[in-house]
């Protein structure tokens, strides 16, 4: 027989209490230089985020990405899982190394020339670094002897790295040579059903972009090297963006001038609008496939009359470093970091008094509150850091808080010791300071 244990609530384990991470130890190098290796400063994101010590330069086109970044994209990587969740993406990780076998299969392994790092293995046989993977989810699919249409629509993403081997690596994280990209692959019984696939998934894309804040275009686009038929770019508007846009003012129709709309001053769309030229930063790409790739791979289904039927196929991109530097590049000031509220690395920093100040005392309120705030609320939890570096006085430890960008800053001062204590409170968004009780503050946050 079999007995199954439950385990009365009240020995369920807490979770642990989590000590406020300390700005002095963070690992958060920030003495690089203008002009050191690998470290061209051509735009304001990538200065801030070398010098905030938020990455660091390997060599060219490559970076590392040091914790305070890695936290903010672990963020964004879970934001857009929910959002692929939602539309009924599952999740997979392929092989970075490609076997050349594949992309010969498609075509692609001549038609991508240069951009692509390839290598031999020990035996001598042919790969390459993925620089996408229609070809791997392809043959993955088509591996599956019988997948009956009603496992279709088929929704299949990854979160990797992607290597490209670009003639110009530039702007840091914005164009590097090794880089995180969410790919998407979609397979569905019929190119109706793929084309309401490629819809919900622009849906789900224009969700993400506002829900991080950002504003951008999804503008009609070429389909590159990639193939298929239809297909669309989600462009953040910037002055630095390489990609140039066309935009009707009277219908709002959009294009990359990569496009036929090239050279058109005329909508082709409403007949009427003209056609004004502006910049943007490519964030995601959206295409649909068709069967290019499942025909060539066999990627088959069995249809509702028992038949054996080529999959529909669409593929969807987002540059997942891309928009992390992109943000701050389109929400910054030339010298202080915004965040999109929801993957800034720490929602507050708790800032007690200069040591010897009159306030001194007031260096334990502080320590208190950062702990007990970030293990108040869920949203919290995790989420304070205590600027600890006493020898500094407030004006510097502020600058740089401000520099940094954290949400919110709390300084611990002589109003912390009163009977009624309260706490000074910059919201840095919209630069507001106000003076809040400790659960005001809760309240705030
Ligand atoms: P670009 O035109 O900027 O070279 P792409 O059209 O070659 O980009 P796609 O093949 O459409 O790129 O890849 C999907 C997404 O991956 C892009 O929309 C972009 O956000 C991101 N991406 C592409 N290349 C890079 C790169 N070198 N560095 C960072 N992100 C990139
Ligand atoms: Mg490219
Ligand atoms: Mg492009
Ligand atoms: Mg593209």
């Amino acid at each position: 027989s079999c007995t199954i244990h439950t385990s009365p609530l009240v020995s369920v384990p807490s979770k642990p209490t989590i000590p406020p991470p300390l700005v002095s130890r963070l690992f958060q190098p920030s003495n690089f230089r203008e002009g050191q290796e690998g470290g061209d400063m051509t735009c304001h994101s990538q200065r801030l985020m070398l010098q905030t010590g938020l990455i660091h330069p390997s060599n060219p086109g490559c970076f590392y990405y040091l914790p305070v970044a890695l936290r903010s994209m672990e963020k964004l990587v879970r934001l857009i899982d929910e959002e692929m969740h939602a539309i009924g993406g599952q999740k997979i990780d392929m092989p970075a190394l490609c076997s050349a076998e594949l992309w010969k299969k498609s075509g692609r392994w001549e038609l991508m020339g240069k951009e692509m790092f390839r290598l031999l293995d020990r035996h001598n046989a042919e790969y390459c670094l993925g620089p996408t993977h229609e070809e791997a989810v392809t043959e993955l699919f088509a591996s599956q002897t019988t997948v009956s249409y009603r496992k279709l629509p088929l929704l299949l993403y990854q979160v990797t790295r992607k290597f490209r081997d670009e003639q110009k690596p530039k702007f840091g994280l914005l164009r590097g040579r090794e880089f995180y990209m969410k790919d998407m692959y979609s397979f569905d019984i019929n190119e109706e059903a793929a084309l309401q696939t490629y819809h919900s998934v622009c849906q789900s894309y224009g969700r993400i972009f506002d829900r991080l804040g950002l504003k951008w275009v999804q503008v009609q686009a070429a389909s590159g090297n990639i193939g298929g038929t239809l297909s669309h770019e989600f462009q953040l508007p910037a002055d630095i963006g390489e990609d140039q846009l066309l935009v009707c003012g009277n219908c709002g129709f959009s294009a990359n001038i990569e496009t036929m709309e090239q050279g058109q001053t005329e909508c082709s769309q409403c007949q009427t609008g003209t056609l004004t030229e502006s910049k943007g930063i490519e964030v995601g790409h959206t295409f649909y496939l068709g069967a290019k790739y499942s025909q060539a791979f066999k990627a088959l289904f069995v249809n509702a009359s028992n038949v054996p039927a080529v999959a529909e196929m669409g593929c969807f991109g987002l540059g997942v470093t891309r928009i992390l530097a992109a943000s701050i590049e389109v929400m910054s000031s030339e010298d202080a970091i915004r965040w999109p509220g929801l993957i800034a690395p720490y929602q507050v920093c708790v800032l007690p008094p200069k040591k010897g100040s009159k306030a001194n005392e007031a260096t334990l309120v502080a320590e208190k509150l950062s702990q007990s705030l970030g293990n108040s609320l869920p949203n919290l939890r995790g989420e304070v850091v205590l600027d600890d570096r006493v020898q500094m006085t407030i004006g510097k430890r502020l600058k740089d808080a401000k520099v940094l960008g954290y949400p919110y800053v709390v300084v611990v001062g002589q109003k912390a010791l009163e009977d009624l204590p309260s706490f000074e409170v910059i919201c840095q968004q919209s630069g507001e300071t106000m003076f809040l009780s400790k659960e005001g503050l809760v309240d705030l946050l």
